[in-house]
């Protein structure tokens, strides 16, 4: 693998566009400490894919992004790109069209690095692939840094058959063989599974037999169903034009009758129409007698509650008359029975006044009997005037009473036949009650 040119711009030190031409033979690096020299190897290492940023000297792959110094500010990407020989068309064959190879490396400021080889994207492993095959790389014993060589001498024997592995251009196999391996597991993987869709497959085509078997039976039922279906619409259709046509005779038999009906309902209707006229003044009567019925109504309840506090009137006004009557009887009796006892006493004073005659010694005892008397009897006396006046004055209210009940009793009968005269004027109204008058 003949490397021609390694072009950088932005990375580490080379902010600007630098070209480094390698030509067939040894090129030499020439330069003070700390112009960049190592840089360049990095850059090397970058472009074939290393992915250490230890191996860069760097904390994080961003750091090989040129970070400014003196005058100049620090760049957001880097990029490294590796021309390379393929003049004899060595290089595997999705890049052998061309006779170089074009190998780019590119990062952007936290987004990571991108690889292109002759313009077309590819994987980080498609590069180290690439330069493996040629059995160099990014760790390729070839490149050496420095102090390397005092490392390889001290490294432990599996070391050292790396580097004799790579020397010997064995060390692309191995990487290859792991992909193979990779590959051939994944094939494995994609084989289980082909043998499961078999499986499942299988299953498939038996249900879907099962699944034939029942279509070939539905179809031959369902000729069968089509055809009775056909025999059955065959006799509807008889069945219904037999109907269609009993249908037309009664269907002309009923417009017959509608023909009738409607000359019958015009003469209704002209006969209704005269009959609306002549109520015209009926309702205008009838709305006059509700309004007459509705006042009788009014009236006859009016009527009914006055008479019938008139009789409560005649009622309280009889038991009154009935309960003087009582006193009157009882105070009579009670001025008979005290005349009775003025009777008994003049009778008492008369023998008291001759015995005093007859024996003046009890003159004292038989006149203290005497003013005893004589006090009962004036007691008795005033009892017979007030019960006589008591009596008068009852006998006054009794014939108030009598007064009150006769014209109570008079206009009893007074209402008893406006309400009668009422109930002939509504009868003479149609007996219809007016709507206030029923729903008293
Ligand atoms: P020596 O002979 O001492 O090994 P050298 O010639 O190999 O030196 P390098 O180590 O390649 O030099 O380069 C170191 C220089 O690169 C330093 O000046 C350092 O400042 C600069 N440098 C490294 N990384 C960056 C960066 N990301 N941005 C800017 N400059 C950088």
């Amino acid at each position: 693998m003949q490397f021609q040119r390694l072009r950088l711009s932005g990375f580490k030190s080379f902010v600007d566009a630098t070209e480094l031409r390698i030509e067939p033979g040894i090129t030499g690096i020439v330069g003070p400490n700390g112009c960049g020299k190592s840089n360049l190897l990095e850059a090397l290492r970058w472009v074939m894919g290393a992915n250490s940023a230890k191996a860069m000297r760097a904390g994080g792959m961003d750091d090989v992004i040129f970070a400014g110094s003196g005058g100049r500010t620090s760049r957001n990407h880097a990029e490294v790109v590796l021309t390379i020989d393929n003049a004899e068309r060595r290089a595997p064959a999705a890049y052998n069209d061309s006779p170089i190879l074009e190998v780019v490396r590119r990062i952007d400021r936290g987004e990571g690095s991108t690889y292109r080889i002759n313009g077309r994207e590819v994987r980080a492993r498609d590069v180290q692939l690439l330069f493996a095959d040629a059995s160099t790389g990014s760790n390729s014993p070839a490149l050496v840094r420095q102090g390397q060589i005092s490392e390889l001498i001290a490294a432990k024997p599996q070391n050292r058959r790396m580097i004799l592995e790579e020397a010997a251009g064995v060390s692309g196999l191995h990487s290859r063989r792991h992909e193979a391996e990779l590959r051939l597991r994944a094939a494995e993987t994609n084989l289980a599974r082909l043998d499961d869709i078999a499986r499942e497959l299988d299953s498939a085509l038996n249900r879907l037999r099962r699944e034939a078997r029942n279509a070939e039976r539905y179809r031959r039922l369902s000729g069968e169903i089509r055809t009775l279906q056909a025999a059955v619409l065959h006799a509807r259709w008889a069945e219904a034009g037999e109907a269609v046509r009993r249908l037309t005779e009664e269907a002309e038999e009923a417009a017959r009758g509608v023909e009738d009906t409607a000359r019958a309902a015009a003469g209704a209707s002209a006969r209704s129409a005269r009959a609306e006229a002549a109520m015209v003044p009926l309702r205008e009567a009838e709305t006059v007698a509700a309004a007459i019925l509705n006042k009788l109504a009014i009236d006859r309840d009016r009527l009914e509650r006055e008479a019938e506090a008139l009789a409560d009137e005649v009622r309280r006004l009889t038991a009154e008359i009935a309960r003087i009557d009582a006193d009157r009887a009882r105070e009579t009796q009670s001025a008979a029975d005290a005349d009775a006892a003025l009777a008994r006493l003049a009778a008492e004073i008369a023998r008291l006044e001759g015995e005093i005659a007859a024996a003046p010694s009890r003159g004292p005892e038989l006149e203290a009997g005497l003013r005893q008397a004589e006090a009962e009897r004036n007691r008795l006396q005033g009892e017979v005037e007030a019960l006589a006046a008591q009596v008068a004055a009852e006998a006054a209210q009794q014939r108030a009473a009598e007064t009150r009940a006769e014209e109570a009793r008079s206009r009893v009968s007074r209402t008893r036949r406006a309400l009668d005269q009422a109930v002939r004027e509504r009868e003479a109204l149609g007996g219809a009650e007016a709507p206030e008058a029923r729903a008293a």
